[in-house]
């Protein structure tokens, strides 16, 4: 570090449990750019000042996680379409102006393209928060999306992006599992906690399910998919590939997945 380091970070209440100042740092350090990220742990009385700050101080760019993916728009100059359409923040580029981009969507789509084609696929998601709006957003320029959410206007309002929203009951999750190519866990259910969102007897061979909760890693919805012929992918994936898409918007580069993976393992393993 010297004068030139450029400081990037996440900010977040709690923060100090994230995975990102493991993964970008390793890839500034590959990538031999001199910048180092840090994680800021943000009250929501104190976002407008954090804010200010990254203007005053020249901060490179920010991610932005919970609870301010909303809050953030509020003091940002610019969002880009998907940020605007989801109505929720991940990244912050700051060339001068601060401009909110939302890479979880993106994120999710590159993940499950390491195991599954999209185009025309059904999928199901679980779930209408920010990271299931952001899911729901992007997968349905290309695939069949069915939403169900246990507040049932969350889900119905994402039938603006092409999806079919509905309520999450046993009879529906029934019915759309059997519909599904593809099921993804966009709720907090399995994490640190031995529930899932999916009965095991609804999983079936073929079907390709992604859990974005990635604490713990091999959650209980996955080592039951695993155990009924399904092919699963975790949530530490989607997290490295929204890391990788505000790596390249923040620097122009492309970080090796693998890479920012590994950080994020040793990071996992040293939070116990
Ligand atoms: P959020 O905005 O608070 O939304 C939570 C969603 O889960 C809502 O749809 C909520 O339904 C539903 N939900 C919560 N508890 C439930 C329960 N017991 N049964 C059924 N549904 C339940 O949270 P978020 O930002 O979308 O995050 C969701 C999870 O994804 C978190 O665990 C977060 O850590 C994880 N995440 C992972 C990544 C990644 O990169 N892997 C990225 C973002 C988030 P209601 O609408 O009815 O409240």
């Amino acid at each position: 570090m010297d004068a030139e380091t450029m400081l990037y970070g996440v900010i977040g209440f709690p923060a100090r449990h994230s995975l990102s100042p493991a993964m970008h740092n390793a890839a500034f350090r590959e990538a031999g750019i001199n910048a180092v990220y840090l994680a800021f742990e943000v009250p929501p009385e104190r976002l407008e000042m954090a804010i200010d700050g990254v203007r005053g101080l020249g901060i490179g760019g920010l991610n932005v996680t919970m609870p301010h993916k909303e809050a953030v728009i509020n003091h940002l100059d610019g969002l880009s379409e998907e940020a605007e359409e989801i109505g929720s923040v991940n990244t912050v580029v700051n060339d001068g102006e601060l401009v909110g981009y939302n890479t979880d969507g993106l994120g999710a789509r590159r993940a499950l393209e390491t195991v599954t084609g999209l185009r025309g696929r059904n999928v199901l998601v679980i779930g209408a928060g920010g990271a299931g709006r952001a899911i729901v957003y992007e997968l349905s320029k290309t695939s069949n999306v069915v939403v169900l959410n246990r507040t049932p206007e969350r889900a119905k309002a994402l039938e603006r992006f092409g999806a079919v929203g509905e309520a999450l009951t046993e009879e529906n999750l029934r019915r759309y599992t059997s519909w599904a190519d593809i099921i993804i866990n966009a709720t907090p259910v399995g994490m640190n906690s031995s529930e899932t969102p999916v009965p095991p007897d609804l999983l079936r061979e073929g079907l390709v399910v992604m859990d974005i909760v990635y604490k713990p890693l091999r959650t209980r919805l996955l080592r039951e998919a695993e155990g009924r012929g399904c092919t699963t992918v975790d949530g530490l994936w989607m997290l490295v590939y929204q890391g990788v898409e505000s790596f390249r918007l923040w620097t122009g580069k492309s970080v090796d997945p693998e890479l920012m993976r590994g950080a994020a393992l040793e990071g996992l393993r040293e939070s116990g």
